[in-house]
């Protein structure tokens, strides 16, 4: 599919990959509406980026866990872009623990953000996808999602979710032209990351490539997928071959 002039919607894109993924969809010619949930002014400065690329970009705050907010807000995003074929479900969050002090409302609240939003968000958009008879759907998942991770019993679950909500709406939606696929990245150098330790962390040394990724690596997944006409229902890792 030819990006240029197709109307985008990314989640949690004030920031790290989302601005990532919506720079790069504005610089291949995609409009982009930019979703965040708390940051306006940083937002906005993913707005301002987008539209260096002569393309339309407009910043719409919204909790993609509420299914009402995400109703609203893509109404909005239809009367201001007319359309919608493009869906990057990138906002998420993380709240770790081990499973035996974790607190009920946090695997909830990591559930509800990362799975039911894109859930919410997919809901949302399907139906306006299916009558530009052309759709693109990229959630982004996780290595931890693919692999478990001590202290991410919620985060885990949550992406692994993602996985199968991938798939089912890749099976539901290939009839109509519209693919869903998810990236899952490893550990990328974003707010999420930034506390990790980075000197003698066994974590990042079994990384075989030998470092983080960048949010362009993801972006470039990203778009590689939504450019694709053939492939749907994949997992792309972007993760420096740590999950192979
Ligand atoms: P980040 O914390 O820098 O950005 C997350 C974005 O999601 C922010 O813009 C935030 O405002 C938004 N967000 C959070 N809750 C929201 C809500 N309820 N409604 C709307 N927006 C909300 O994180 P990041 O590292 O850029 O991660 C982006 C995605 O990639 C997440 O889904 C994350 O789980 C996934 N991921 C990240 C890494 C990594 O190493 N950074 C690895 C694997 C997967």
């Amino acid at each position: 599919m030819d990006i240029k002039g197709k109307n985008a919607i990314v989640t949690g894109a004030s920031r790290g990959i989302g601005r990532a993924v919506a720079v790069r969809l504005a610089s291949m010619g995609a409009n982009v509406a930019v979703i965040y949930s708390g940051n306006e002014s940083a937002a906005a400065e993913t707005v301002e980026e987008c539209l260096k690329h002569g393309i339309s970009a407009k910043a719409y705050r919204c909790d993609v866990s509420s299914a009402e907010e995400t109703k609203n807000t893509v109404q909005e995003i239809r009367k201001d872009f007319g359309s919608v074929e493009i869906l990057v479900n990138n906002a998420g969050i993380t709240k770790d623990g081990l499973i035996a002090f974790m607190k009920e409302e946090d695997f909830d609240r990591v559930i509800d953000v990362n799975l039911k939003g894109a859930f919410n968000m997919i809901r949302n958009t399907a139906a306006l996808m299916l009558r530009s008879k052309c759709g693109r759907i990229v959630n982004i998942s996780s290595v931890s999602g693919i692999m478990g991770n001590a202290g991410q019993a919620n985060y885990a679950a949550s992406k692994a979710g993602v996985i199968g909500l991938t798939k089912s709406v890749a099976r539901e939606l290939a009839a109509k032209g519209i693919t869903c696929n998810a990236v899952a990245p490893g550990f990328i150098e974003t707010d999420m990351t930034r506390d990790i330790p980075q000197e003698n962390n066994p974590l990042l040394s079994s990384i075989p490539l030998g470092h983080m990724g960048k949010t362009e690596d993801v972006a470039e997944a990203v778009t590689f997928l939504i450019s694709s006409d053939y492939i749907t229902g994949e997992v792309l890792r972007v993760d420096g071959g740590i999950a192979m």
